[in-house]
């Protein structure tokens, strides 16, 4: 991820409850526009211009120099305990706790049990001086026949993953890759989805909704015959958003990502957008291949107030789609 990248979904981590988005952290950019213009935003500089580019999509204008405050830390270790969920309404049980003892939170969840059992993993930076090498990262080689992921292998890893923590709650030091990046154990992973690869629908609900409307998201997906192979859920804190189009905002995130399987998982989609409307709400632009314009302007009713500030001679094929 690039830091131009960063500042244009305004990205969050498994920190937001603590720590705010990307956003919040930028104190002043330089951004390039297509008249030639380079304009300095910040607060009090240009700043509704500011505030249009964080999480702006990049539809502002080029982002060519940045201030952003960074935190030192003196390990690359966090402190992590695992906790197992036997289903997922136990993640909002955790949620007091979480918040109260941990800075980094996020649960994997298993998309194929009836009850959405999950592991929450939750973590805080170890003391200064501890050490841990960073996880072996592999390598997919090549992208694989459709028929390699099924409903059946990612069952059985599922269960694997699940049984190979034994208690209920493990604790150990890690090395920070585990917890920040712990896709990257097997990077280009999306080529095991085969050419048609993956849709991800990552919805996020005010706090006092999330449980009934988490729950009534996955009933409807175990209503259809489509599944999603990998799934986590967010808290997210109490901070205002960043950028006039941000995503991250009070509330709680569930991150699905589906195979792709044509028609048939469009069409649940579209139903997981009713019951989104419905539960007010929003959809992550960043992950979006195909969000309609009525849903786009219900979860984003800024974009009108956006649109005076997109450059131009900037456009993108998303969105065009969302306003079109
Ligand atoms: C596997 C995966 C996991 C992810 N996990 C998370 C997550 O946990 N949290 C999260 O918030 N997001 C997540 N994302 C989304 C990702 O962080 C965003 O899409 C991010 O914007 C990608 O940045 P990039 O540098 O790769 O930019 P690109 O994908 O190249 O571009 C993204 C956008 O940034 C704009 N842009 C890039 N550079 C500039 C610049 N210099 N000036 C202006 N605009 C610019 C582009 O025009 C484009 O609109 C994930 C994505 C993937 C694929």
């Amino acid at each position: 991820v690039t830091v131009g990248g960063a500042v244009a979904n305004d990205v969050h981590g498994k920190n937001h409850a603590r720590a705010g988005s990307f956003g919040h952290h930028v104190r002043a950019l330089e951004l390039l526009r297509s008249s030639g213009e380079r304009l300095e935003c910040a607060p009090g500089r240009n700043e509704e211009l500011f505030r249009a580019t964080i999480g702006g999509l990049g539809l502002t204008g080029l982002v060519t120099r940045i201030e952003l405050a960074l935190r030192r830390v003196e390990t690359a270790c966090f402190d992590a305990e695992y906790l197992k969920l036997a289903r997922f309404e136990e993640f909002f049980r955790e949620l007091p706790e979480t918040a109260a003892r941990f800075e980094h939170a996020a649960a994997w969840l298993d998309g194929l049990d009836r009850g959405v059992r999950g592991i929450l993993g939750r973590a805080n930076r170890a003391a200064p001086g501890a050490r841990r090498r960073p996880p072996l990262a592999l390598t997919f080689p090549c992208t694989a026949p459709a028929a390699l992921l099924t409903d059946a292998s990612v069952g059985l890893f599922n269960r694997l993953v699940w049984r190979r923590q034994r208690g209920a709650v493990a604790r150990r030091l890690v090395h920070q890759d585990a917890i920040l990046f712990p896709e990257d154990r097997l990077l280009r992973w999306n080529r095991a989805f085969g050419r048609r690869g993956i849709l991800e629908y990552h919805a996020l609900f005010p706090r006092e909704e999330a449980p009934d409307a988490v729950g009534e998201v996955f009933d409807r997906v175990f209503a259809s015959r489509e599944r999603f192979y990998i799934g986590v859920l967010k808290a997210f804190g109490d901070r205002a958003r960043a950028g006039l189009l941000s995503f991250a905002r009070p509330g709680v995130s569930v991150a699905m990502n589906f195979p792709f399987r044509g028609e048939r998982t469009l069409r649940l989609l579209d139903e997981l957008d009713r019951v989104l409307l419905r539960r007010r709400g929003v959809l992550y632009l960043a992950k979006d291949a195909r969000m309609l314009p009525a849903v786009f302007r219900a979860c984003y009713p800024e974009a009108a107030a956006f649109a005076r500030f997109v450059d131009p001679r900037f456009s993108s094929g998303l969105w065009r789609r969302v306003t079109g």
